[in-house]
């Protein structure tokens, strides 16, 4: 089991041992002791006091806060009497600690089971450590060095350059160091030694907190790497046989528990001047800007180009106005004065699919794809298209963030989201977020209005309301259908469904027919080709877990299939040529205001075809609708207008 070891180290001043003063105490937590003793040796005037052990790192870092903010607070002169008062006061936590856990222990149905204490700390006697009293200390805590200073400095460089940029697991850390092909082989003590000189930091993977309130003290759990508080599970854990937790929120990108070491690094400056000094432009586009999509490129470039500003910028576009090309010119400011660029984007079909893309405009710029089965995942680039959940494994590091699809993500308004992707961003570092049906927590903060009207742009937004063929969005109609389900199940005939279906398939046109639903599948396709006998065979149903999906995706594609009935997985993503969209049961739960206006988006995308009907059929009279209706009538007003101002300034 790893030891965690706390201790404080005092600066000391004035050369007469009897006339010293020690100040500024900081409290340190290390997993080998030795490593600091030597770090702290090479600087003049240094004393530490050890406060004890533990094997569970999360109680030892919430020790060293503890201590950080008691002295802190306190200010004075540090003598070892406050060293004494100190101990008291981590004997006081610990028992809190293990009072309040075992209270959480007796009301979670799956805790470990009741003991008379969960957490433990070997407490420290010796009143101070000396560097030539090293041999009165136990093995474990004054373990020699096996390597010398100078292989420690060596390794501790090399690793900094592997991490530096990433937010990883210790055993991450390990894999990512012999994937690149130079295993560090002292890793704890070449960590120890960038914590010290402040390059790095090392959290326990759930962080343990004690808030003492005016009534009652109570104990919370917060997971460093996705930030939840609230999906925290106890557990019995025979890694640190202490009280443990682990996170349930991000727990398919592995474990993080209360001792796990979590490693965050930032990136370091870099020197861009050669670069800069160049002048090349790194991007290699001979295409085409309409001039909607060249006003929202350009203010998004300005904001990227901005010195000063930093922070995030949205990019409001209609379902096919056209996204990838806009970030071009962004991408290519970024890229020009020698920065690194990270796309995320929620799915991986998506991310194979702008590698490519990319890397043609973008000629002489590595490019390289990060998702949970890439082999690329631990190499380094300067443009990085990956998977949200891998946006988690960076640090700091990024100039530029785009998050393409900012409402898809798998945790849609969820804080975790903004927390991953401003974190990979470096200190001064951008955020460019890109929606069709953006969430209200980036609207409100980030679109400006004009006269109670959403602004065509603002020093934090631009909207593209048009497509890139400069029309308008069909804008559904709604249709209330009474007992609608019953109706569908028990052989009614719906003159609002076969109507409008028969008036699409006879114009030789595709539609795609959404339920809320798996179940209504089945009964949907039965119920067309009961009254429509002409879709036997060119019609399918299609489901997120269907074996098929892809087979009749491809169908569809190629007109072979005409009708297609479909849960929400068709929401975005497939386009279709001359194609209709209805909606059986829009005011199901299932579809909020940004799913209809994605799934209205379906239609009309191509030049050729730019027109299209959209229909929602509703059971009741439900608000959603409506609201998706006037949030796409909204966008074709601010369309007119910016097509009006364009042939005012042609
Ligand atoms: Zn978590
Ligand atoms: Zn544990
Ligand atoms: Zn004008």
């Amino acid at each position: 089991m790893r030891n965690y070891l706390v201790y404080i180290k005092v600066e000391v001043s004035g050369r007469m041992p009897a006339r010293a003063r020690m100040q500024s105490p900081q409290a340190y937590v290390t997993p080998c002791f030795s490593v600091d003793k030597l770090f702290w040796e090479e600087q003049e005037s240094r004393r530490l006091f050890v406060i004890g052990s533990s094997t569970s790192l999360a109680l030892a870092f919430a020790i060293r806060e503890q201590i950080n903010r008691q002295v802190s607070k306190s200010g004075g002169a540090f003598t070892e009497a406050v060293v004494d008062e100190l101990r008291g006061m981590v004997s006081g936590l610990v028992n809190e600690t293990n009072r309040l856990y075992g209270q959480r222990v007796a009301v979670e149905a799956s805790s470990p089971s009741a003991a008379e204490a969960y957490f433990s700390v070997s407490p420290w006697n010796q009143p101070q450590y000396e560097s030539s009293e090293a041999s009165a200390y136990p093995s474990h805590l004054s373990n020699t060095l096996t390597m010398t200073h100078k292989q420690l400095i060596k390794e501790a460089a090399q690793l900094y350059g592997q991490i530096s940029g990433r937010a990883l697991f210790l055993d991450e850390i390990e894999r990512l160091s012999e994937k690149q092909g130079q295993p560090v082989s002292f890793m704890q003590e070449a960590l120890q030694w960038l914590v010290l000189q402040e390059k790095t930091e090392i959290y326990p993977g759930i962080r343990l907190e004690l808030r003492k309130g005016i009534v009652r003290h109570t104990l919370t759990f917060r997971c460093q790497r996705c930030g939840s508080e609230r999906h925290i599970l106890l557990c019995t854990c025979h890694t640190c046989g202490q009280g443990c937790a682990y996170c349930t929120a991000c727990l398919d990108m592995g474990r993080s528990k209360c001792c796990t070491p979590y490693v965050c690094t930032a990136m370091p400056k870099h020197d861009n001047r050669a670069v800069i000094e160049s002048g090349a432009s790194p991007l290699q586009w001979s295409g085409q800007f309409s001039p909607a999509q060249s006003f929202a490129a350009e203010h998004a470039r300005r904001f990227v180009a901005s010195g000063n500003q930093s922070g995030r910028f949205l990019i409001w576009a209609v379902c096919g106005a056209g996204k990838t090309e806009l970030i071009f010119p962004a991408i290519n400011e970024t890229l020009a004065k020698g920065g690194q660029v990270l796309v995320a984007t929620p799915r991986k079909d998506v991310v194979l699919e702008l590698v490519p893309r990319l890397a043609r405009v973008f000629p002489t710029t590595k490019v390289i794809a990060v998702h949970g089965s890439s082999l690329e995942k631990w190499k380094d680039a300067q443009l990085v298209i990956s998977t949200t959940h891998q946006v988690m494994r960076y640090y700091r590091r990024f100039d530029l963030v785009v998050v393409d699809e900012v409402d898809a993500f798998p945790f849609r308004g969820d804080e975790m989201l903004y927390r991953a992707v401003e974190r990979a961003a470096a200190d001064e570092g951008k955020c460019l977020f890109l929606s069709a049906t953006p969430p209200r927590e980036l609207t409100r903060k980030l679109v400006r209005k004009k006269f109670f009207q959403i602004a065509p742009s603002s020093a934090t937004h631009v909207m593209l309301p048009l497509r890139y063929h400069g029309h308008l969005l069909p804008v559904p109609q709604v249709v209330q259908e009474r007992q609608l389900e019953r109706k569908m199940r028990t052989g009614v005939r719906m003159e609002s469904l076969l109507g409008a279906a028969a008036d699409t398939l006879d114009a030789d046109r595709q539609l795609f027919l959404f339920v809320p639903r798996i179940e209504w599948i089945e009964h949907v396709v039965d119920y067309m080709v009961r009254f429509l006998p002409a879709t036997d065979g060119i019609v399918a149903g299609v489901y997120a877990a269907d074996p098929d999906r892809e087979k009749k995706v491809m169908l569809f594609r190629e007109k072979r299939l005409r009708l297609i009935v479909t849960t929400t997985i068709l929401e975005r993503g497939v386009t279709i040529p001359r194609s209709d969209v209805i909606v059986l049961g829009a005011d199901d739960g299932v579809f909020d205001e940004a799913s209809l206006v994605q799934i209205a988006g379906r239609v009309g995308r191509s030049a050729d075809a730019p027109d299209g009907m959209v229909r929602f059929i509703t059971a009741g009279s439900s608000r959603v609708p409506h609201a998706a209706v006037k949030q796409i009538k909204r966008m074709n007003r601010l369309g007119l207008s910016v097509r009006k101002e364009q042939v005012h300034h042609g």
